[in-house]
This record gives structure tokens, sequence and C-alpha cells, in this order.
């Protein structure tokens, strides 16, 4: 059985008084309050891309794992004194993948080929273009310092070196390099498993009929390609109506397949808002009213010992709150720590006045190095998404923006998009 902490019923709750909470207090909470829940397993190397590593690895082998020579040429023993030089030519040469059986001695070149291990006695090589050839005799202009042309045992890396640290995810490049020493399997974390669920009874799946009345579930599609190219396992619900019971019972069935859940809509304090109840009546419910625009309160509660995130309905707010609030939570949770990508600090295209007090997102998008935010704030703008690149920050202190000032700007790829 996993020995994996569950978590605690009241991981959520805030501190009592507590009303707007500013957006780095709520992060900090969401830091201090969660913790890895997913196992260990084993993976090739070749199929780890964009896993978390549950374990530091270690070099098996240096790289490279022998001297070897960076150009093709001739190898000789020591370095060569200034002036001309001479050499014996061997018979026989060095290829990659063909090692050469005998010696260099002073005063003697072996023929090398780009990558070959140097033979024994060698350390130096000279490029091809810079000798001369006459019968079984080569001359070559010095000088030319030890070990020149030639990679040295481990330069690039020594056996044993800490290569990645546990909770590192794993990149193409990085797959290369641990091929590089000889690593083919790696201790990763398995993918965490997300249920997403739409709730509304105005909510129509997808690619069906609705009456004029109806709006189509923007959320399950954009939430979990989102989630995907997180690397989760994500499970889609769908919809479900406004009802208590049948929430209910969405959530009992989620709460056994997923380590995660992430519902969107019903999440504030209305007639409707059954989320937010149901969690109530279970005690582990914390309504975060989080200083920020755009996002309604975010309603936060365990399930069967499953967290849950609640995000607004809007799609606007629950993509904001998704990437804000839930992706280093997530991450967290799916041993990777608590991550947050670094702003960018660029000149505005535009002009804009602020309250004090909240944090707000802008969608914006990057042209000619100068960032401009769409042209409505209108959180049921949903065509803004799709036309931004990233999100400008305004932090709770700022009240006015001016076309050149530097402000931060969180292009949607440092989310991982
Ligand atoms: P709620 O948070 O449930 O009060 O929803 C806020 C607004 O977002 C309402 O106008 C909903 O109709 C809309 N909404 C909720 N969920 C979705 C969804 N999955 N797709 C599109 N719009 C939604
Ligand atoms: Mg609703």
């Amino acid at each position: 059985m996993s020995k994996i902490p569950k978590l605690r019923n009241d991981c959520f709750t805030l501190p009592l008084g507590a009303f707007w909470n500013p957006v780095d207090d709520a992060l900090s909470l969401l830091k201090a309050r969660l913790s890895c829940v997913v196992e260990k397993e084993s993976c090739f190397v070749q199929d780890s891309d964009g896993r978390i590593l549950a374990k530091s690895v270690l070099a098996p082998r240096s790289h490279p794992p022998c001297p070897n020579t960076a150009v093709d040429g001739y190898a000789v023993s020591g370095a060569i004194s200034a002036g001309a030089q001479s050499y014996q030519l061997l018979d026989g040469r060095a290829a990659a993948g063909e090692a050469f059986a005998g010696s260099v001695s002073a005063g003697e070149a072996l023929r090398v080929l780009t990558g070959a291990a140097l033979p024994a006695g060698a350390q130096t090589v000279v490029l091809q273009e810079d000798v001369l050839i006459q019968d079984g005799i080569i001359e070559v202009n010095g000088p030319l310092e030890l070990g020149s042309n030639a990679r040295a045992t481990g330069e690039d890396i020594t056996v044993g070196a800490v290569l990645l640290k546990a909770g590192h995810k794993l990149t193409p490049q990085d797959l290369g390099m641990l091929v590089a020493v000889g690593v083919s399997k790696v201790e990763v974390f398995k993918p965490l498993r997300v249920v997403v669920i739409s709730t509304g009874t105005e909510l129509r799946a997808p690619g069906s009929e609705a009456q004029t009345e109806q709006i189509y579930d923007v959320n399950s599609p954009m939430l979990s390609a989102i989630l995907r190219r997180w690397n989760l396992h994500v499970i889609e619900f769908g919809i479900v109506q406004d009802d208590p019971e049948a929430l209910r019972k969405a959530l009992d069935r989620a709460a056994e397949c997923a380590d995660v859940i992430i519902t969107s809509g019903g999440a504030s304090a209305g007639d409707e808002d059954h989320l937010s109840a149901i969690l109530n009546a279970t005690g582990t419910m914390a309504l975060w009213r989080i200083a920020v625009k755009p996002g309604r309160p975010l309603a936060l509660g365990v399930w069967n010992g499953t967290a849950i995130f609640g995000l607004p309905g809007n799609p606007v707010a629950a993509f904001v709150c998704l990437l804000i609030f839930a992706r280093p939570a997530l991450s967290q949770l799916a041993g990777a720590g608590f991550t947050r990508p670094e702003p960018l600090m660029l000149p505005a295209a535009f002009d804009k006045k602020k309250k004090p007090g909240r944090r707000e997102y802008l969608r914006a998008r990057l042209r000619s190095g100068r960032v401009d935010i769409f042209a409505s704030e209108g959180s049921g703008r949903i065509s803004g998404l799709s036309w931004s690149d990233g999100l400008v920050e305004l932090t709770e202190d700022e009240t006015s923006v001016i076309q050149g000032q530097l402000v931060r700007y969180l292009p949607y790829s440092s989310f991982g998009l």
C-alpha cells in the first residue's frame, strides 16, 4: 500500500478573520499545505520526456568515457615544440568505434579520425591540414600545446556526478545527456491523475445541439488540453447538472480514480452554486476570496481524501485561476515542487488605470518588443484568450500604466503552454 501521507481535511483552511487574501498569501498557503501525492515507478530513459524525477540521477560513467580526438589528423605523444618537427607515421589508424591496438611513442604519429579513442601514449592531435606527409614522415610546424584537438576523459561529465535532482521535469535535452553517460532507466513519479468536471445546467457538450439559452462547455476541452500539456493524466467527466445529488455522485466516482479533482462553475454562494454548498457540508471547504481579477472565489476542499480545486465557471477566470493557482499546486502534488514562472519586464504598448489593492491579469501579447492588451477586459470575451500569447500581471500597488512603462509579462510558454 501507498506510504504517501493523505491530505489533511483542514489543509485548505484559511487563518480566521481573513477576507480578501493577497495572491501571494494564497500561493504561500498552497505551497505550505500541499505535498507530493503520487507514487514512484521506473521508466526507460527513452520514454521519460516530461516525467518528473523521483530520485536524483548520478552519472554511471564519464563523458567522454576515454580521451578522444575532436578532429581528423595525427596523434602524437606529448606537446609539439616550436619550429619544424617531424614524426614517423605508424601503420594503421584509429577511427570512431575502432581503437588502435598499439601505442604511440615519442617521435611517432598515428592517423586518427574524429571521435576515435586516442591511442595509448598519445595526448595531442595535429590537424590533417597542418601537416606535410612524405615517405612515411609527417612534418609539422610547432608549437602545439599538450592535449590540443583532443577531449579528455570526463571533461564534460565525471563519473558519479549528480546530473539531475529529484523533482526535475525531464526535457528532450536531459534524455540526451542521460543516454550519453549510459543511464537506461530513471525513477519517476507516476503521472498525477486529474478528473475534470464542468458544472452547469446551461452547458452542452461540444458538437451537440444547443438551444439559444444553452451554451457550449468551453472549460472541459480547454482546461483538459492545458492539463495534458502539463503531462498530467486527465480523466474528463464532462458536464454535471446543477443538482447536488448528481454532483455528489460525480465527486464520489472522481475521488476513486483521481489524485485531484478540478471543477469549474458553481463555486460561489448563489442558489445554484452546489459545489460550494456540498463542500461546505463536508467541513473541508475553504472559499478563498483572493484579491485578483479575473477570478471569483476559488473553492478548495477535500472529498474522500482527494483535493478539489473549484474554479470559477467563467472561462476567462477559470483559465487564469488554473494558470496562477492550480498550476503550482498541481506541480507540488505531482512531485515537481511549487513552480512559478519568472515574468519578463517589457515596455507597455497601452495606457491603463487600475484600482489599488488587488492583482490583475490582463490578456496580452508581445509584438515588436512591446506588450499590448486585449481591447476589452470583459471576462466574458473568450476570443481574448485565443488572441493573447500571455498575461500582463499588474501588482496590488500599481494604479496606472502608461505606454513605454515596463510591465510584468508572463508568456503562456512560461506556464508550459
Ligand atoms: P458560475 O461560476 O457557475 O456561476 O458560472 C459563471 C459564468 O460562466 C456563467 O455565465 C456560466 O454560464 C459560465 N460558465 C460556467 N461554466 C462554463 C463552461 N464550462 N463553459 C462555458 N461557460 C461556462
Ligand atoms: Mg453555474
